[in-house]
């Protein structure tokens, strides 16, 4: 059967991997259906899309920032005029359901207009000097090369989140999309090219971590990565790129809790929980892994959840009714059933779910049913590792302080989200809570671009994306300008 053939974007052609090697995008509702074949690049790849970012850096650097954000404002309207086509093919590519994929290219269009914003902003610092007739302000420069290596669970919107400030920054980008989802990607850069981006602004290099991602951390042009993905990869990322002295913005996993107090809008939980813990078969970086139930309220909310769980309707994203798209790939399945297994042999109660969906519409994807544990303790490993999966764990507590102390007590710190109508409870949770994001009587997904979007503990290392992403693809410059003729020495001429 034939399928399209895509390629590396060098300088502005498209071109195979020097070595020639390509790897199929399946989809993952039916993997008989290919998407495409795409470039299985190596380290003779990466070291082209530096140099062809390199040489294009000498005059982007240059173009006003301003006219940068210019092109992101087109991209913004081009991807609003393609928002359906763009979104259906990313449903394809990677198995969630369209109202969510829709919501993936909205993200890219809502980055694109606010970094724009930037354009006319990039603020620096004016401040008196210490001697007289001297000038003194701070600016910010752009890098140069960056690297950006980005996961598949939103294909364009967390591209878009590194992509458009770096550019609105004047850095120039060679961008490696995870393998299984580099189509979106590449219909993000369509959009790039038609709002009239320069050849060699960005590159893409699609393929494997290790073959097409490490050469790209360990690159010497590289200035920067900004990777999303695994703590475990971006563990590596981090210590690679150390090597080099490159500073390198890391998003990782999470293990999220909704903590549940007595007093909850109980109907406003429940519809929280399904669409924190199945929205996006449970594939989010912030979906809610961890259901902190007060005791008054735990059986209630329990029956409840385990009904409406199995009410879930599973299928291909492109299907009307659709709730609950395929898992990413075989792999991710695996690891689902792996951690049915650990929990199982931990003592947690499989109240629904467990399996992985095989039979008629099921055969060729990759389904699991919505999946969900009780009498989960803090301790089992079903409470404290990620599994990226439709599955959720439900742990009941007696006290407020309990149910932080529990939030807290693992290695991760992305989002927590608290239902309650306490507004006291509320703030000391917001106080409380060791997380990048806290939502009251929201779940624990929905993040909006112009916030800060990141965590604590092994979820991150200390930079944002959203609102401080500037921060990290530029760098200060001080400047001192002196108008007194004469030579003046700071710390000595002016006691
Ligand atoms: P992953 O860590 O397997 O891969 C992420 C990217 O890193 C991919 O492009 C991959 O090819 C690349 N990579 C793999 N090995 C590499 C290496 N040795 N050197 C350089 N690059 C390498 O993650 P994934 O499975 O694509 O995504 C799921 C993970 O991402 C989950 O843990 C999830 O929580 C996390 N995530 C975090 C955020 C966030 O902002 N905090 C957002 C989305 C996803």
């Amino acid at each position: 059967m034939s399928h399209p053939v895509y390629h590396n974007l060098i300088g502005g052609a498209w071109v195979p991997a020097a070595s020639g090697k390509t790897f199929l995008n399946l989809n993952p509702a039916d993997s008989a259906d290919v998407i495409g074949a795409f470039p299985s690049s190596d380290a003779e790849d990466v070291n082209r899309a530096v140099a062809a970012a390199k040489k294009a850096f000498i005059t982007w650097r240059l173009v006003p920032a301003p006219k940068r954000a210019e092109i992101l404002v087109r991209a913004g309207n081009l991807l609003v005029q393609n928002k359906e086509k763009y979104a259906r093919a990313m449903t394809r590519e990677m198995g969630k359901v369209l109202a969510e994929t829709r919501g993936d290219v909205q993200e890219a269009i809502d980055e694109a207009f606010y970094v724009a914003g930037e354009g006319r902003r990039l603020f620096g610092v004016t401040t008196p000097s210490e001697l007289q007739n001297k000038f003194a302000m701070s600016m910010r420069m752009p890098l140069g090369v960056v690297g950006l290596i980005t996961p598949w669970n939103f294909p364009m919107a967390i591209p878009s989140w590194k992509l458009f400030p770096a550019l609105v920054a004047g850095n120039t980008c060679v961008i490696k999309p995870a393998e299984d989802t580099p189509l979106s990607t590449y219909n993000l850069m369509q959009t790039l090219i038609e709002a009239g981006l320069p050849p060699g602004v960005v590159n893409i290099v699609s393929g494997f971590g290790p073959h097409a991602g490490a050469p790209l951390v360990e690159h010497r042009d590289v200035r920067a990565i900004s990777f999303t993905g695994s703590s475990e990869v971006g563990s590596l990322v981090g210590q690679r790129a150390a090597a080099s002295f490159k500073p390198v913005s890391l998003e990782m996993g999470g293990k999220n809790a909704m903590i549940v107090l007595d007093d909850a809008n109980l109907d406003l939980a429940l519809d929280g929980a399904l669409w924190g813990a199945f929205g996006t078969t449970g594939q989010r970086c912030t979906a809610t892994s961890r259901i902190l139930l007060q005791k008054g309220i735990a059986a209630e909310f329990t029956e409840k959840l385990v009904a409406r769980a199995r009410k879930l309707k599973v299928g291909n994203g492109l299907d009307a009714g659709i709730e609950v798209g395929p898992q990413v790939n075989r792999q991710q399945i695996e690891t689902s059933q792996k951690y049915v297994e650990i929990a199982l042999a931990e003592g947690a109660k499989l109240l629904t779910g467990g399996r992985a969906l095989t039979e008629g519409p099921y055969a060729h994807g990759n389904f699991f049913e919505p999946t969900v544990f009780g009498s989960v303790s803090p301790a089992m490993r079903i409470a404290r590792e990620e599994v990226f999966g439709p599955v959720v764990s439900l742990i009941e507590f007696d006290t407020f302080e309990q149910a932080i102390e529990i939030a807290n007590s693992i290695d991760y710190g992305l989002s927590t989200a608290l239902y309650t109508k306490n507004v006291n409870r509320a703030f000391a949770a917001i106080r409380d809570l060791e997380a990048g994001i806290t939502y009251i009587n929201a779940p624990t997904i929905g993040a909006e671009v112009h916030l800060p979007f990141g965590g604590v503990k092994q979820t991150g290392n200390g930079h944002r994306e959203g609102l401080s992403a500037i921060d990290f693809f530029t760098t200060w410059k001080a400047v001192y300008v002196d108008y007194s003729d004469k030579l003046q020495r700071a710390q000595i001429d002016n006691q």
